[in-house]
This record gives C-alpha cells, sequence and structure tokens, in this order.
C-alpha cells in the first residue's frame, strides 16, 4: 500500500461499532450549494442559455442513472422517488420562469434558477394538499443538483463513493445513513454523535468500524489521507506509520480468527449451558436485510424499523407499497415472526423529503414523535396499519407501537388499529385477526406504568436506546455528554428488573431490541434480569449467542442479582465485563 511521509497523528474518540479499517479518507461536507451572482454581457446571453440546458442534461443523465441503479441494487418501489425528480426537469413552467427572470434581469441563470426554485419550493411547501406539498422536496433536491452541475461542482454523496474509503463527516443524519454505499464505505467517523446515533447503528449492523465524537477531525483530514480506524478503543490515527501498521495488522489477524470461530458456533441453537433457550432475533431497517437475518441464523426479525421506507423518500409511500415491502419480509421470513413497529420518525428522523410535516422543534427527542406523529396523522397511520393487516396474512406478523407513554396513547392506537381491521374485514380483505400487538418501552412513565400496558399487550420490547436517554436525561446524539451515557446505570438496571418483573406476573413476554441487547457484554445481565428475547443488528446474533452458550442462566441470574445491589455505573460494567471475560476467549 503507498504511504504518504506525513506524521502520524492519533486522534481519540468514542468506539461506536467494533473492527478495524485501512484505507484513505472521504471527508463528507454537507452544505447547500453556494450561488455567486453577477451580470452576464449581452453578446454572452445565448450562451448562458445553453449553459441552462447542459446543466438540465447532465443532470437528467444523472438522475436517470442514479434510478437504474437503485432499481437494480435495492428495488423498484426505492426508485420511484427518482421519477418525481425527473418530472421536476421536464417541468417547462420552472424552466420557462428561469429563462424569462433571465431575460428580464441579465442576472447569471445560477441566480435566476435559484430564485425561482426557491419560489416554487415555498409555494408548493405552503399548498393544502398533501401530495403536492410533498413535490416541494424533490423540487429541492433537483434545484441543489443542476445548481452543482451548473457551478462544476462535483457531487458530493455518500450514496456514490469513487471507491473504497473511510468516511468522515461533522455528523451523518439517518437520511445520509441510509444512502450510505454500503459496497464502498469502509469506516465510518463522525466529529460528533454518540454511540446510538442511527449512523452508529447502521454501521453496526454492517459490522463497519466506527467512531464517534473525534472533534474537529474533519478539519484536521484531508480528501485522500490515509488513516486507521479503531473502533474496538475509539481511535482514528491519521496517517499510520510502517510500524503502527503492522501492529494493526496482528491486532485485526487475531480478530479475523474468532470471527471465524464466532460463525463456526454460530450453526448451533442458542441455549445456555444449563439448558435454558433464548430467542435471539434481528433489527431490520430494510426489506433486502432479510437475507443477513438468514445468514446470521436469528429466529425472526425482532424490530423492523419501518420509518426507513419513509426518510429518504419525496412522499409517503402509498399502503401499496408499504403492504408489498413488509409482505416481502415476511414471507421470506415465515414461519418465523416479524415485528414490524410503527413509524418513528421525528425526533432525529425526520422526513427529508417532508419538512412541512416536521417542523423545527427546539427539543426533537422529546417532541412530536413516534406514536404522537401518527396518532394526529391518523390518514398516514391508518395506511400503514392496513399494509401491516395485509401482511399479517402472509407470514407470523406482530406490530409494535413506538414512544408509548402511558395506557392512554396504546388505547387510542389501538382504537386506529381496530377500525383498519373492521375496514379490511367489510372488503372481504385477509388478515391475521389474532395479531399480537405490543408496546415499545422507551420512555420512563411507560417502564413505571408497566403493570398498567401489560394488560393491553401481548409483548413488550424494551428500547434501551431511548429508556437510557430519558432515564438519564442524556441526548443520545449528543457528542459533548455522550460518555454520561451509561447502560449500566443503577437506575437503568432497576427500571429494567420493573418492567420485567411486572410484565411477568401478567404473562406478558419481554425482549430488548436497543443496542444493549447486541453487546456480548450486556447480554448476560439483561437475560438474567429475566428478558425473554433478545433483538439486534444480525451481523451481533453470533457473537450474542458465543456468550449464551457460553454460560449458564444460573450464573447470568447471579450477575444480575448483584448488579441490582451494586450503586454505580462502573462497578456494574466491571462485574458484566469480568463475567465476560471469564468465559470468552478473544485471543
Ligand atoms: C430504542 O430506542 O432502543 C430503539 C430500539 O429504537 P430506536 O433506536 O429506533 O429509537
Ligand atoms: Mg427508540
Amino acid at each position: 500500500m503507498p504511504q504518504p511521509a506525513k506524521t502520524e497523528l492519533t486522534v481519540q474518540g468514542i468506539a461506536a461499532s467494533q473492527g478495524i479499517a485501512y484505507g484513505q479518507i472521504f471527508v463528507y461536507i454537507q452544505t447547500d450549494v453556494e450561488v455567486p451572482s453577477y451580470q452576464v454581457e449581452a453578446d454572452k446571453r445565448i450562451e448562458e442559455v445553453s449553459r441552462f440546458d447542459r446543466a438540465l442534461v447532465v443532470t437528467r443523465q444523472q438522475i436517470s442513472k442514479i434510478k437504474n441503479e437503485v432499481e437494480k441494487n435495492i428495488g423498484p418501489e426505492e426508485a420511484l422517488i427518482f421519477d418525481a425528480h425527473l418530472m421536476v426537469l421536464e417541468d417547462q413552467a420552472l424552466i420557462g420562469e428561469t429563462i424569462r427572470e433571465f431575460e428580464a434581469t441579465g442576472c447569471n441563470i445560477e441566480t435566476c434558477f435559484n430564485k425561482v426554485s426557491a419560489r416554487y419550493i415555498k409555494a408548493f411547501a405552503e399548498i393544502d394538499d398533501e401530495y403536492l406539498r410533498e413535490r416541494a422536496g424533490d423540487i429541492r433536491d433537483v434545484a441543489q443538483r443542476v445548481l452543482q452541475n451548473l457551478l462544476g461542482q462535483a457531487e458530493n454523496s455518500l450514496s456514490r463513493l469513487a471507491d473504497k474509503r473511510i468516511v468522515v463527516a461533522s455528523d451523518i443524519s439517518p437520511s445520509d445513513s441510509a444512502s450510505v454505499d454500503r459496497s464502498a464505505a469502509l469506516a465510518l467517523v463522525t466529529d460528533t454523535g454518540s454511540k446510538t446515533s442511527h449512523a452508529v447503528i447502521v454501521a453496526r449492523s454492517m459490522k463497519m468500524p466506527a467512531v464517534v465524537g473525534v472533534r474537529d477531525l474533519t478539519k484536521r483530514a484531508r480528501n485522500g489521507d490515509w488513516a486507521i480506524v479503531d473502533g474496538y478503543d475509539g481511535v482514528v490515527i491519521l496517517n499510520p506509520s510502517e510500524s503502527t501498521l503492522f501492529r494493526y495488522g496482528k491486532i485485526q489477524e487475531r480478530k479475523k480468527s474468532f470471527e471465524a470461530r464466532l460463525l463456526e458456533a454460530n450453526r448451533q441453537a442458542a441455549v445456555t449451558l444449563d439448558g435454558v433457550a433464548v430467542a435471539l432475533m434481528a433489527n431490520i431497517e430494510k426489506v433486502d436485510e432479510v437475507s443477513q437475518v438468514k445468514a446470521y441464523c436469528a429466529e425472526g426479525v425482532g424490530l423492523y424499523r419501518t420509518e426507513y421506507l419513509f426518510l429518504n423518500a419525496a412522499r409517503i409511500p402509498t399502503e401499496q407499497e408499504q403492504f408489498l415491502a413488509y409482505k416481502e419480509v415476511a414471507e421470506s421470513l415465515a414461519p418465523l415472526p416479524v415485528i414490524i413497529r410503527t413509524l418513528d420518525l421525528g425526533g432525529d428522523k425526520p422526513m427529508a423529503g417532508n419538512p412541512d410535516l416536521f417542523p423545527k422543534e427546539n427539543n426533537p427527542f422529546m417532541g412530536f414523535r413516534a406514536i404522537r406523529f401518527c396518532l394526529e396523522h391518523q390518514g398516514i397511520f391508518k395506511d400503514q396499519l392496513r399494509a401491516i393487516l395485509r401482511a399479517s396474512a402472509h407470514g407470523t406478523v406482530r406490530v409494535m407501537y413506538p414512544m408509548i407513554s402511558g395506557s392512554e396513547e396504546l388505547l387510542r392506537a389501538n382504537i386506529v388499529l381496530g377500525e383498519c381491521m373492521v375496514e379490511l374485514k367489510s372488503r372481504g380483505v385477509a388478515f391475521d385477526e389474532k395479531l399480537q400487538v405490543g408496546a415499545m418501552i422507551e420512555i420512563p412513565s411507560a417502564a413505571m406504568t408497566a403493570d398498567i400496558l401489560a394488560k393491553d399487550c401481548a409483548f413488550f420490547s424494551i428500547g434501551t436506546n431511548d429508556l437510557i436517554q430519558y432515564l438519564l436525561a442524556i441526548d443520545r446524539v449528543n457528542d459533548r455528554i455522550a460518555h454520561l451515557y451509561e447502560p449500566t446505570h443503577p437506575a437503568v438496571v432497576r427500571t429494567l428488573k420493573y418492567i420485567v418483573d411486572e410484565a411477568h406476573k401478567r404473562g406478558v413476554p419481554v425482549s430488548v431490541c436497543g443496542e444493549m441487547a447486541g453487546d456480548p457484554v450486556f447480554a448476560p445481565l439483561l437475560l438474567g434480569l429475566g428478558v425473554d428475547g433478545l433483538s439486534m443488528s444480525p451481523t451481533w446474533v453470533p457473537s450474542v449467542k458465543y456468550i449464551v452458550r457460553a454460560m449458564t442462566m444460573a450464573d447470568a441470574r447471579a450477575l444480575a442479582a448483584e448488579a441490582l445491589t451494586l450503586e454505580s455505573p462502573k462497578e456494574i460494567y466491571a462485574r458484566c465485563d469480568a463475567f465476560y471475560r471469564a468465559r470468552v476467549k478473544v485471543e
């Protein structure tokens, strides 16, 4: 490998997704295109209009190419959005008005196009019709692309990396992370963020090393710099020396042989040494992850984050589009269960193509999110529920609501679900009439009323990512306080115990689907507390299964009992770590 003779620099961040990567850096900068403004001389005006035409042609070619790639690699539904983008480019009103503006003002064509498209975006955003309102997002996307072409700027997209690269960014939004070119990104490094930000969840699901909270790395690193990303220790080494490369090469070899051992053992059942079977399920975001669910032998899907179908779409997917996606997952995994979570949009996951549905909020994580959004937009909610119900005729489907804060919300959601069932029945549409309905327990008020919620739920799934955030008042994507985000805080351990005990008293099974479930160091604690199942990124099933098969449930219960008596997060963590290390040897 070529090595530039630059000085080695080690920068510490937070280890977010395990693994080691070595390669060149791609610095991802998200900015709106800056448009210079100037007058075009009279004799250059014809050429200026031709320049505009050429930019439109190039943009059309780019979008068609992406559309074909997405259709081929992801699927026809995901490619639909690009049809909408192509339509914007055909819009004679937008193009004609730009030319008229140019003729009237003599300003460069970028300025005119920017002005006219901004007017269109504003006008569409204010229309009272939901479908038309959504066009604002399409126009914005296409306008940025046209401007980039007019200004001769290279595309700066995570979805089409030129080569294998370590992606370095200030931050990566959920919609960015959903579009990361999974075949070309070697590792993910961000200036900000924390272990449970969605970009990290995506990185973990791809077994892609990730380090977050590496302050100012985007300022220190240059495109093309070589670097090592150490997702175990949370370190990024810029321009590593030969000896550092040698050391990391050795570490990587050891980790690889351990991985091979994990995969070998993964064919066996998830049963503890004293014979207790544990359900290890998978979290997925996209239909194509079903292949991973199978490859890593997960026993179904414990969390299907359906909002990812919406995040990068320019418009809300229709009931039929959703149905096809849910059906495909249910059918290909049947008879294994698939727990479909209703929309968890909002918070750090607003819908990019639909800014009006998600106005800016001061406290997005405490704001208009998930079930709160669905109960207010019942049209959108019902489309989704009908799609899920229809899919339930094609496999073992369960539904669960995110961000339930108390029984009233649960009952309201169930009423809407009931209405959808009546509707489908009257139309003679098949669905599973015994569909199990569960709630995510991820808000402290839900945890404290677990006894009440259990009366109306077939199961609970604990979302530790949010539960910890709300219990400890630690914004899960704020890097300044990320070190305070402690899954082993006594408050967390006690709350988990309370939820499990109250649920079990009423015969309600409990699983955990937050990132804690996929961490082999924490899995024994969760199981010892009485949790019945764990759901995680499919790629983490082998690691968790390995510790499950190496421990007894009796020991896990003793670990949990001891943890409940301890007073500090560090002590509890140390016990979990020692438990793990005593049973699993990496070397
Ligand atoms: C959680 O909060 O733990 C969870 C699984 O949901 P999400 O990460 O999608 O908020
Ligand atoms: Mg959550």
